[in-house]
Protein backbone atom coordinates (compact mmCIF):
# COMPACT_ATOMS: atom_id res chain seq x y z
CA UNK A 1 0.00 0.00 0.00
CA UNK A 2 1.50 3.25 -1.20
CA UNK A 3 1.63 5.77 2.12
CA UNK A 4 1.47 9.61 1.04
CA UNK A 5 2.23 12.64 3.18
CA UNK A 6 2.85 16.02 2.38
CA UNK A 7 7.01 15.48 2.25
CA UNK A 8 7.90 11.62 1.48
CA UNK A 9 5.75 8.50 -0.47
CA UNK A 10 6.31 5.04 0.40
CA UNK A 11 5.95 3.00 -2.56
CA UNK A 12 7.50 -0.44 -0.72
CA UNK A 13 7.77 -1.46 3.05
CA UNK A 14 11.43 -1.53 2.96
CA UNK A 15 11.60 2.53 2.60
CA UNK A 16 9.63 3.16 6.32
CA UNK A 17 12.88 3.01 8.20
CA UNK A 18 14.82 5.04 5.83
CA UNK A 19 12.74 8.48 6.04
CA UNK A 20 11.03 10.17 9.48
CA UNK A 21 7.15 10.96 8.15
CA UNK A 22 7.04 13.69 10.49
CA UNK A 23 10.50 14.74 9.93
CA UNK A 24 10.38 18.38 7.75
CA UNK A 25 11.84 19.76 4.79
CA UNK A 26 14.56 22.27 5.54
CA UNK A 27 15.47 25.33 3.75
CA UNK A 28 18.81 26.25 4.27
CA UNK A 29 19.58 28.53 1.74
CA UNK A 30 17.91 30.18 -1.87
CA UNK A 31 18.39 33.16 -4.11
CA UNK A 32 20.65 31.37 -6.39
CA UNK A 33 19.00 30.31 -10.54
CA UNK A 34 20.52 26.45 -10.41
CA UNK A 35 22.26 24.97 -7.62
CA UNK A 36 24.16 22.19 -7.87
CA UNK A 37 27.52 20.45 -7.13
CA UNK A 38 26.39 19.62 -3.28
CA UNK A 39 29.78 18.50 -1.24
CA UNK A 40 29.82 18.26 2.53
CA UNK A 41 33.22 18.42 4.43
CA UNK A 42 33.50 16.13 7.09
CA UNK A 43 36.75 18.11 8.20
CA UNK A 44 35.19 21.79 8.37
CA UNK A 45 31.69 20.91 8.87
CA UNK A 46 30.44 22.65 5.80
CA UNK A 47 28.58 21.98 2.93
CA UNK A 48 29.88 23.55 -0.59
CA UNK A 49 27.71 23.66 -4.00
CA UNK A 50 27.35 25.63 -6.71
CA UNK A 51 25.39 28.40 -8.21
CA UNK A 52 25.72 27.78 -11.79
CA UNK A 53 24.31 30.25 -13.73
CA UNK A 54 25.64 33.08 -11.41
CA UNK A 55 29.14 31.11 -11.34
CA UNK A 56 29.31 30.99 -7.45
CA UNK A 57 30.34 28.28 -5.55
CA UNK A 58 29.00 28.60 -1.82
CA UNK A 59 29.96 27.30 1.74
CA UNK A 60 27.22 26.89 4.41
CA UNK A 61 28.46 26.32 8.15
CA UNK A 62 26.64 23.87 9.78
CA UNK A 63 27.35 24.90 12.72
CA UNK A 64 26.70 28.78 12.53
CA UNK A 65 24.56 28.60 9.43
CA UNK A 66 26.78 31.29 7.94
CA UNK A 67 26.67 31.46 4.46
CA UNK A 68 29.94 32.28 2.27
CA UNK A 69 31.31 32.96 -1.32
CA UNK A 70 34.48 30.70 -2.08
CA UNK A 71 35.98 30.50 -5.81
CA UNK A 72 32.95 33.09 -6.92
CA UNK A 73 32.91 35.22 -10.19
CA UNK A 74 36.06 33.58 -11.57
CA UNK A 75 34.66 32.18 -14.30
CA UNK A 76 34.93 28.56 -13.17
CA UNK A 77 31.22 27.35 -13.64
CA UNK A 78 31.76 24.51 -11.10
CA UNK A 79 29.46 21.62 -11.87
CA UNK A 80 29.49 18.37 -9.99
CA UNK A 81 31.66 18.10 -7.17
CA UNK A 82 32.85 14.92 -4.49
CA UNK A 83 35.45 14.02 -2.30
CA UNK A 84 38.87 11.74 -2.63
CA UNK A 85 40.42 9.59 -0.40
CA UNK A 86 42.18 12.30 1.40
CA UNK A 87 39.20 14.59 2.16
CA UNK A 88 39.83 16.66 -1.37
CA UNK A 89 36.96 18.73 -3.07
CA UNK A 90 37.75 17.31 -6.87
CA UNK A 91 35.13 19.38 -8.83
CA UNK A 92 33.68 19.66 -12.92
CA UNK A 93 34.02 23.00 -14.15
CA UNK A 94 31.98 24.35 -17.34
CA UNK A 95 34.00 27.47 -17.18
CA UNK A 96 37.51 25.75 -18.07
CA UNK A 97 35.70 22.34 -19.29
CA UNK A 98 37.84 20.72 -16.60
CA UNK A 99 38.48 18.34 -14.01
CA UNK A 100 39.95 20.09 -11.20
CA UNK A 101 41.25 18.93 -7.48
CA UNK A 102 41.90 21.83 -4.70
CA UNK A 103 45.00 20.66 -2.64
CA UNK A 104 45.11 20.96 1.09
CA UNK A 105 46.94 24.43 0.71
CA UNK A 106 43.98 26.19 -1.25
CA UNK A 107 45.84 25.65 -4.83
CA UNK A 108 43.60 24.30 -7.82
CA UNK A 109 45.43 21.30 -9.75
CA UNK A 110 44.00 20.88 -13.11
CA UNK A 111 43.56 17.03 -13.35
CA UNK A 112 41.87 16.49 -17.21
CA UNK A 113 40.95 19.30 -19.31
CA UNK A 114 41.69 17.46 -22.69
CA UNK A 115 41.45 13.80 -24.55
CA UNK A 116 43.22 12.90 -27.53
CA UNK A 117 44.36 16.46 -27.67
CA UNK A 118 40.44 17.67 -27.94
CA UNK A 119 38.56 19.52 -25.19
CA UNK A 120 36.24 18.11 -23.31
CA UNK A 121 32.76 19.09 -23.47
CA UNK A 122 32.01 20.57 -20.22
CA UNK A 123 32.51 17.88 -16.98
CA UNK A 124 29.76 17.69 -15.64
CA UNK A 125 29.41 14.86 -12.19
CA UNK A 126 32.34 12.81 -10.87
CA UNK A 127 33.07 10.20 -8.33
CA UNK A 128 36.26 8.85 -6.88
CA UNK A 129 37.06 5.24 -6.65
CA UNK A 130 38.96 3.64 -3.99
CA UNK A 131 41.90 2.94 -6.10
CA UNK A 132 42.09 6.50 -6.70
CA UNK A 133 40.65 7.00 -10.39
CA UNK A 134 38.50 9.48 -10.59
CA UNK A 135 35.75 9.07 -13.26
CA UNK A 136 33.45 11.53 -14.31
CA UNK A 137 30.76 12.63 -17.45
CA UNK A 138 31.12 14.67 -20.07
CA UNK A 139 27.52 16.25 -21.74
CA UNK A 140 27.87 19.14 -23.16
CA UNK A 141 25.68 21.13 -21.59
CA UNK A 142 27.95 23.74 -19.92
CA UNK A 143 28.85 24.63 -24.08
CA UNK A 144 25.48 24.95 -25.54
CA UNK A 145 24.83 28.53 -24.41
CA UNK A 146 26.48 30.93 -22.19
CA UNK A 147 23.68 30.14 -19.49
CA UNK A 148 26.18 27.95 -17.09
CA UNK A 149 29.63 28.67 -18.99
CA UNK A 150 30.55 29.57 -22.40
CA UNK A 151 29.18 28.62 -25.65
CA UNK A 152 31.50 26.49 -27.88
CA UNK A 153 31.38 24.44 -30.25
CA UNK A 154 32.09 20.64 -28.86
CA UNK A 155 35.67 19.06 -29.98
CA UNK A 156 35.40 15.52 -29.24
CA UNK A 157 33.26 13.61 -31.15
CA UNK A 158 30.33 12.56 -28.23
CA UNK A 159 29.02 13.33 -24.64
CA UNK A 160 31.68 10.40 -22.91
CA UNK A 161 31.71 9.15 -19.32
CA UNK A 162 35.93 8.68 -18.47
CA UNK A 163 38.14 7.36 -15.86
CA UNK A 164 41.07 9.21 -15.06
CA UNK A 165 44.23 7.68 -13.42
CA UNK A 166 45.64 10.60 -10.88
CA UNK A 167 48.88 9.45 -10.73
CA UNK A 168 49.46 9.06 -14.42
CA UNK A 169 47.20 11.47 -15.87
CA UNK A 170 46.25 8.97 -18.18
CA UNK A 171 42.40 9.01 -19.08
CA UNK A 172 40.50 6.61 -20.60
CA UNK A 173 37.73 6.85 -22.10
CA UNK A 174 34.84 4.28 -20.58
CA UNK A 175 31.69 4.75 -22.81
CA UNK A 176 30.15 5.55 -26.64
CA UNK A 177 26.67 4.93 -26.30
CA UNK A 178 25.42 7.71 -24.13
CA UNK A 179 22.86 10.84 -25.09
CA UNK A 180 23.93 12.92 -22.13
CA UNK A 181 25.83 11.17 -19.23
CA UNK A 182 25.15 12.68 -15.78
CA UNK A 183 25.24 11.66 -12.24
CA UNK A 184 27.45 8.49 -11.52
CA UNK A 185 28.34 6.39 -8.72
CA UNK A 186 29.72 3.13 -7.74
CA UNK A 187 28.01 0.57 -5.97
CA UNK A 188 29.24 -0.21 -2.50
CA UNK A 189 31.46 -3.25 -3.50
CA UNK A 190 32.49 -1.01 -6.45
CA UNK A 191 32.26 -4.00 -9.10
CA UNK A 192 29.59 -1.67 -10.51
CA UNK A 193 28.65 1.76 -11.79
CA UNK A 194 25.61 3.41 -12.08
CA UNK A 195 25.80 6.52 -14.63
CA UNK A 196 22.68 8.72 -15.66
CA UNK A 197 21.83 9.30 -19.15
CA UNK A 198 19.55 12.61 -19.27
CA UNK A 199 19.13 12.93 -22.85
CA UNK A 200 15.36 13.50 -22.00
CA UNK A 201 16.35 17.16 -21.83
CA UNK A 202 16.98 17.41 -25.28
CA UNK A 203 14.04 15.20 -26.42
CA UNK A 204 10.81 14.28 -25.30
CA UNK A 205 11.58 10.86 -26.37
CA UNK A 206 14.85 11.11 -24.82
CA UNK A 207 16.88 8.79 -22.28
CA UNK A 208 15.62 9.15 -18.77
CA UNK A 209 17.11 6.33 -17.19
CA UNK A 210 20.18 5.49 -14.72
CA UNK A 211 22.20 2.21 -16.31
CA UNK A 212 24.70 -0.02 -14.20
CA UNK A 213 27.85 -1.68 -15.68
CA UNK A 214 29.73 -4.50 -14.71
CA UNK A 215 33.06 -2.52 -13.47
CA UNK A 216 36.42 -5.07 -14.69
CA UNK A 217 39.55 -5.17 -12.82
CA UNK A 218 41.37 -3.28 -15.50
CA UNK A 219 38.68 -0.32 -15.66
CA UNK A 220 36.79 -1.43 -18.25
CA UNK A 221 33.16 -1.63 -18.39
CA UNK A 222 30.77 -4.14 -19.80
CA UNK A 223 26.57 -4.61 -19.84
CA UNK A 224 25.21 -1.21 -19.05
CA UNK A 225 21.33 -2.56 -18.98
CA UNK A 226 19.10 0.11 -17.55
CA UNK A 227 18.23 0.13 -14.07
CA UNK A 228 15.63 2.49 -13.63
CA UNK A 229 13.79 5.10 -15.26
CA UNK A 230 12.80 7.99 -14.49
CA UNK A 231 8.90 8.86 -14.13
CA UNK A 232 9.34 12.18 -13.13
CA UNK A 233 11.74 14.18 -15.03
CA UNK A 234 15.22 13.23 -15.76
CA UNK A 235 17.89 11.93 -13.42
CA UNK A 236 20.82 14.37 -12.72
CA UNK A 237 22.65 13.57 -9.70
CA UNK A 238 22.68 10.69 -7.31
CA UNK A 239 24.12 9.15 -4.11
CA UNK A 240 23.89 5.47 -2.46
CA UNK A 241 23.79 5.33 1.51
CA UNK A 242 24.87 2.58 3.46
CA UNK A 243 23.01 -0.04 2.45
CA UNK A 244 23.65 0.16 -0.98
CA UNK A 245 20.12 2.29 -1.86
CA UNK A 246 20.40 4.38 -4.99
CA UNK A 247 19.06 8.46 -3.49
CA UNK A 248 18.37 10.21 -6.93
CA UNK A 249 17.59 13.14 -8.04
CA UNK A 250 14.14 13.43 -10.06
CA UNK A 251 11.82 16.55 -10.57
CA UNK A 252 9.65 16.16 -8.13
CA UNK A 253 12.14 15.58 -5.41
CA UNK A 254 14.70 12.80 -4.21
CA UNK A 255 13.84 8.96 -5.17
CA UNK A 256 15.13 6.18 -3.80
CA UNK A 257 15.58 2.53 -5.32
CA UNK A 258 16.40 -0.53 -3.73
CA UNK A 259 19.76 -2.14 -5.50
CA UNK A 260 17.51 -4.59 -6.85
CA UNK A 261 15.68 -1.91 -8.88
CA UNK A 262 12.75 -1.21 -6.61
CA UNK A 263 11.28 2.43 -6.48
CA UNK A 264 11.38 2.54 -2.70
CA UNK A 265 9.53 5.94 -2.10
CA UNK A 266 10.13 9.68 -2.76
CA UNK A 267 10.97 12.54 -0.69
CA UNK A 268 9.19 16.06 -1.95
CA UNK A 269 11.18 18.45 -2.72
CA UNK A 270 8.94 22.56 -3.60
CA UNK A 271 11.63 22.83 -6.80
CA UNK A 272 12.80 20.42 -8.85
CA UNK A 273 16.15 18.82 -7.76
CA UNK A 274 19.71 18.42 -9.53
CA UNK A 275 21.53 16.87 -6.89
CA UNK A 276 22.35 16.01 -3.36
CA UNK A 277 25.30 14.21 -0.84
CA UNK A 278 24.71 12.86 2.61
CA UNK A 279 26.04 15.01 5.15
CA UNK A 280 26.54 15.77 8.86
CA UNK A 281 29.15 13.89 11.50
CA UNK A 282 27.00 11.49 11.05
CA UNK A 283 25.99 11.21 7.16
CA UNK A 284 22.45 11.10 8.23
CA UNK A 285 21.49 14.18 6.75
CA UNK A 286 20.93 14.49 3.11
CA UNK A 287 21.62 17.76 1.49
CA UNK A 288 19.80 18.69 -1.36
CA UNK A 289 20.18 21.14 -4.65
CA UNK A 290 17.06 22.00 -6.07
CA UNK A 291 16.49 24.84 -9.01
CA UNK A 292 16.97 28.15 -6.82
CA UNK A 293 17.73 26.78 -3.50
CA UNK A 294 19.67 23.84 -1.51
CA UNK A 295 17.53 22.03 1.42
CA UNK A 296 18.58 19.38 3.98
CA UNK A 297 16.42 17.16 5.90
CA UNK A 298 17.40 14.16 8.68
CA UNK A 299 17.21 10.91 7.87
CA UNK A 300 17.04 7.61 10.60
CA UNK A 301 19.73 6.21 7.82
CA UNK A 302 23.27 7.38 6.78
CA UNK A 303 25.11 7.28 3.65
CA UNK A 304 27.96 5.92 2.52
CA UNK A 305 31.38 7.79 3.44
CA UNK A 306 33.10 9.62 0.58
CA UNK A 307 36.31 9.36 2.40
MG1 LIG B 1 24.60 16.71 -13.32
Amino acid sequence: MITKTKNYEIRDDRFRRSVKLDEAIEQIWTGGRWTEGPVYSPAFRCLIWSDIPNDRRLRWDELTGAIGDIRSGLGYYTNGATLDGQGRIIACEHGTRSVTRIEHDGSATTLASHFDGKRFNSPNDVVVHSDGSIWFTDPSYGIESDYEGFQAEPELDGEHVYRLNPETRIITKVTTDFACPNGLAFSLDQKLLYIADSGGTRYQSGERHIRVFEVAADGSLSSGEIFAECENGVFDGFRLDAQGRIWTSAKDGVHCYHPDGTLLGKIFIPEEVSNLCFGGPKLNRLFITASTSVYSVLLPTTGRSLV
